[in-house]
C-alpha cells in the first residue's frame, strides 16, 4: 500500500513535476506541492469513533502472540500512516519490530524514508514477514534478525547484524518487551520474573553498549517505558518496575550522551490494543474491557502512536532528550 494513498504519492508529484510546464500549469495543485508541504486540508477525524471500543472478544493466545491472529487486527498504520521525508536516509533498529507499537514504529519510520532492522522472537516470523514486506514496498532496505533478547550474546549479535545490514546505525528503539499479568506475587515464579527483568532491562543495556560505539553525533535511543512506570497496577508487581527502570534510564543516559550528541527519548504509551495483552499480558476481564477505564473509553490504536516515535527521532526534535512523550488517552503519565 502506498504511503500516500489518500493523496499524491511521491511519485505522482515527481511525475507531475517531471512532464513540464504545460501540464504543470493544468495541475496546479499538484506542481505546488512538488515541495514539502502535502497538498489539500489535513484529515481529521473524531477520535471517539475512530477505534473499536470494549467491549472485546475473550482471546488468549500463548506467549508472544501474533497480531494477526487478534480480533480486531491492529492497526499499525499499514494502510493509513503517510510519510514525509523526516527520516530519510536514517538507519533504524527497532525490538519488537514485528507487531504493536514497534510496527506502527518500523512502518512509519520506512514511510519517513528509513532503513529499517527489525527483531522479534522466531515464533513471530508469519507478523515479521508483513512488516519486511511493508517496509520493502516504501523502497527501503529491510532486514530481519529474529532471536531471543533475554540472551546477552543475542543481543550483540543483533546490533553487529544491524549495523552490518543497514550500513551504520542512528535509531536504537528498545522497545520489545514481556508483561505477564499475575493478581499475587506469590504467583510469579523466579523464572517468570527472571524473563521479565533480562527482557525489559537487560537487553537494552546490553543492546545500548554494543550500539554506542557505532553511533553519530544526532543519533538517538528510544525506550518504550509505560503509564505502569508511574501509576503501577497490582497484577504487575514485576513489569510495572522494568517500565519505571526504562524511564529512569533515559533520563540518566541522556545527561551521559548529550555531550556526545546523541539522544535518548522515553515513549509512554497508555493501553494499547496489541498482542501483549491477550498472550498473559491482562486478566480475561480487563483484556475484555481494555481501555475503557480511560476518559477516551477505549484502547489506542499502535498507529495513533507512530508519530511519536517519528518525533523522537527527527532531526527537528534535537532538543528533545531526556524526556518522555506520552499517548494515554486522557490518563496517566506523562
Ligand atoms: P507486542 O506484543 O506487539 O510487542 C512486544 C514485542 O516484544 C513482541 O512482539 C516480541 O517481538 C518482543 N519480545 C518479547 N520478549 C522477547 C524476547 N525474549 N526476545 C525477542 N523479542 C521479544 O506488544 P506492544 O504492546 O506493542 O509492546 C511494545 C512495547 O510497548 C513493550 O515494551 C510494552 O511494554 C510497551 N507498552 C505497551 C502497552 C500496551 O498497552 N500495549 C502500554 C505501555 C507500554
Ligand atoms: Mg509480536
Amino acid at each position: 500500500m502506498d504511503s500516500n494513498d489518500n493523496g499524491p504519492s511521491r511519485r505522482q508529484v515527481v511525475g507531475a513535476a517531471s512532464i513540464g510546464l504545460a501540464a504543470m500549469a493544468a495541475a496546479p495543485a499538484v506542481a505546488q506541492s512538488s515541495g514539502s508541504t502535502p497538498a489539500g486540508p489535513a484529515k481529521i477525524s473524531d477520535p471517539r469513533t475512530k477505534y473499536p471500543k470494549p467491549p472485546f472478544k475473550e482471546q488468549k493466545q500463548p506467549w508472544p502472540g501474533l497480531q494477526s491472529k487478534m480480533d480486531p487486527v491492529p492497526d499499525c498504520g499499514e494502510t493509513s500512516y503517510k510519510g514525509n521525508n523526516r527520516l530519510t536516509g536514517r538507519k533504524a533498529l527497532v525490538t519488537g519490530g514485528d507487531s504493536g507499537i514497534g510496527r506502527a514504529a518500523a512502518i512509519a519510520f520506512a514511510r519517513e524514508g528509513a532503513d529499517v532492522a527489525i527483531n522479534y522472537y522466531p515464533s513471530e516470523e508469519s507478523d515479521a514477514r508483513e512488516v519486511i514486506d511493508l517496509i520493502r514496498r516504501e523502497g527501503r532496505t529491510a532486514v530481519a534478525i529474529p532471536g531471543d533478547l533475554r540472551d546477552a550474546a543475542f543481543c550483540r549479535h543483533l546490533v553487529a547484524e544491524a549495523v552490518k545490514g543497514l550500513g551504520g546505525l542512528d535509531i536504537v528503539v528498545n522497545n520489545a518487551g514481556r508483561q505477564q499479568s499475575q493478581k499475587s506475587i506469590l504467583d510469579i515464579t523466579d523464572e517468570a520474573f527472571d524473563a521479565t527483568m533480562k527482557t525489559n532491562i537487560y537487553a537494552p543495556f546490553h543492546i545500548i553498549k554494543a550500539a554506542l560505539p557505532h553511533l553519530p553525533p544526532g543519533a538517538v535511543i528510544i525506550g518504550t517505558t509505560s503509564e505502569q512506570a508511574y501509576d503501577p497496577s497490582e497484577d504487575l508487581y514485576d513489569y510495572a518496575q522494568t517500565k519505571a527502570a526504562t524511564m529512569n534510564y533515559v533520563k540518566s543516559l541522556a545527561k551521559q550522551l548529550a555531550p556526545k550528541g546523541i539522544r535518548v527519548v522515553g515513549i509512554a504509551p497508555g493501553p494499547f490494543w496489541t498482542p501483549l495483552q491477550v498472550s498473559g499480558g491482562a486478566q480475561p476481564d480487563k483484556q475484555m474491557s481494555f481501555g475503557g477505564k480511560t476518559p477516551a473509553g477505549r484502547p489506542g490504536m499502535p498507529a495513533e502512536i507512530a508519530g511519536l516515535y517519528v518525533r523522537a527521532a527527527e532531526d527537528g526534535g534535537s532538543y528533545t532528550t531526556g524526556n518522555v512523550l506520552g499517548a494515554g488517552g486522557g490518563q496517566g503519565q506523562p
